[in-house]
């Protein structure tokens, strides 16, 4: 069934999103700050709206992929009331759980529905409808935005009620930030003993060590050639992604009295790896910082 789609936020991700349902068959009314992105969306048969009011009056659905959770909530103040009655909300930014049960309640505080949708997967896969979506809200608002979510994606998962999205994004890249540190670390130790990157890897693909910071995102150049540590650690999952990511977990972790230390520590690595040399690179390069930090 086709659907009309306002869809907000048409950067890295969201562009080749919208595309998408474009291609999809949906009607999709797009609106960035930015023209270029904006252009970008058009030119690929997205219909350009001249702000997100026009773009979200009329439309049966509502997504939007935007930088972090202030961008989210002054959004949604500004665009709740300029929908029909009834729009499905769906955010596929990575936001605070918090801020994400702010945002659904406030869109059905204007009568509205919402559901919280955010994406694993990339760029790559933003543009090969490759994602993971991990959606938060209710039965019914889930099951109207699976087909949405399904054309840009390979797998839609139902996490549970408002923030429940958010919830296991959070979580799952708290498990990726700590194992791409237990991975990188294991590499510089195994160099340090003299042991090669390839039988390092021989056996700890197929035994217990086995993860995908190994098997897919390799930090060293060689085992895993598709890994960014080939084409020096040009992302990939920037390092900057990862530290917000981790950043959340760690904020979410400390307000609900977790004792997630190598969470909290691995936050604390990133942050300062993305504001240094990371800036630019994919998340796996920490294995540089940790190789040059070593027997200092
Ligand atoms: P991006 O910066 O490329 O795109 C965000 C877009 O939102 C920009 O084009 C910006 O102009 C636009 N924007 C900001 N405020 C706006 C507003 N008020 N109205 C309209 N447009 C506005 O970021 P991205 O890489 O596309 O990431 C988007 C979200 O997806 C983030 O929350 C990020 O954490 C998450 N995410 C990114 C990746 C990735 O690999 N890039 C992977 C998974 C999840």
């Amino acid at each position: 069934m086709s659907r009309t789609v306002a869809f907000i936020g048409l950067g890295h991700m969201g562009g080749p999103m919208a595309v998408n349902l474009v291609k999809a068959g949906h009607r999709v009314r797009g609106y960035d700050l930015s023209p270029a992105s904006l252009k970008a969306a058009a030119d690929a048969g997205v219909e350009p709206a001249a702000s997100a009011t026009e773009a979200v009056a009329g439309a049966e659905v509502v997504i939007t992929m935007l930088p972090a959770g202030r961008q989210v909530l002054e959004l949604y103040q500004d665009i709740v009331g300029a929908a029909r009655p009834g729009t499905l909300f769906a955010d596929c930014s990575t936001i605070a759980v918090a801020d994400a049960r702010t945002a659904h309640s406030r869109a059905v505080s204007a009568g509205m529905r919402a559901l919280d949708a955010p994406v694993s997967g990339g760029v790559v896969g933003a543009e090969a409808a490759t994602l993971t979506f991990m959606a938060g809200g209710g039965e019914g608002e889930f099951a109207e935005a699976e087909p949405l979510l399904a054309a840009m994606g390979r797998k839609v998962v139902h996490c549970g009620g408002a923030g429940a999205g958010q919830a296991a994004k959070i979580c799952n890249n708290m498990i990726l930030g700590i194992s791409m540190i237990a991975v990188s670390e294991a590499f510089v130790l195994g160099e340090s003993l003299g042991l090669s990157h390839q039988a390092l890897y021989d056996v700890a693909s197929t035994a217990s060590g086995q993860c995908w910071a190994l098997t897919v995102n390799c930090p060293v150049p060689g085992p895993v050639p598709t890994s960014p540590a080939n084409r020096d650690y040009h992302p990939g999952f920037a390092a900057p992604l990862m530290a917000k990511d981790l950043g959340l977990a760690a904020d979410a972790a400390r307000s609900g009295g977790v004792r997630a230390e190598l969470g909290l520590r691995t936050a604390e690595l990133y942050a300062a790896y993305a504001a240094g040399t990371g800036a630019a690179e994919d998340f796996s390069g920490i294995v540089r910082t940790i190789r040059d930090q070593s027997g200092e």
